[in-house]
């Protein structure tokens, strides 16, 4: 990359990763990995919510997937099916790891897995642009899978959405 101030801002940004922790966000200073799942899941959910009001539809699918993915990972933690510094790269793999435990069936996994890629097919070859009843159904999705997964978790109280 040529341009100086796009070289800078990289030098800063990665600065800032290597730091001690400073004016963390409030809410997701929590030590346990399943907590910090959780909240992600919880602050994904809220932000889907606002956007929502915005318009941002695209955004709200994504934001709506993560925080379901989120959501999912959170409980595979608590319910000690997977170690906290496991990352899952596949979609389709983590939704089938939440069924392996009983979080839901089988079939719900394939059809989570099947609404994802039907999503990023749309997305990719640019034959469908988000529209608000697919924003409103996935945010409503994500936040139906968070309380339920949340509430048959030990720790129901900490969720902050
Ligand atoms: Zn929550």
């Amino acid at each position: 990359m040529e341009n100086e101030s796009v070289v800078e801002a990289l030098d800063a940004a990665e600065r800032s990763f290597e730091r001690a922790p400073a004016n963390v966000e409030d809410g997701l200073d929590v030590g346990d990995a399943e907590l910090v799942q959780l909240r992600r899941a919880c602050r994904l959910l809220a932000a889907a919510s606002r956007l929502l009001d915005e318009g941002y539809y695209t955004v709200v699918i994504e934001s709506s997937f993560v925080a379901i993915e989120r959501t999912i990972q959170f409980r595979l933690i608590h319910d000690g099916a997977m170690s906290g510094s496991e990352v899952v790269s596949s979609h389709r793999r983590l939704y089938q790891r939440g069924a392996e435990v009983g979080l839901y069936a089988d079939s719900f996994a394939d059809e989570l897995a099947e609404l994802w890629n039907q999503n990023r097919t749309k997305t990719y070859y640019r034959l469908g642009i988000a529209t608000e009843e697919q924003a409103e159904t996935m945010r409503d999705l994500a936040e139906e899978m968070h309380r339920h997964l949340v509430d048959g978790s030990r720790v129901p109280h900490e969720c902050i959405c």
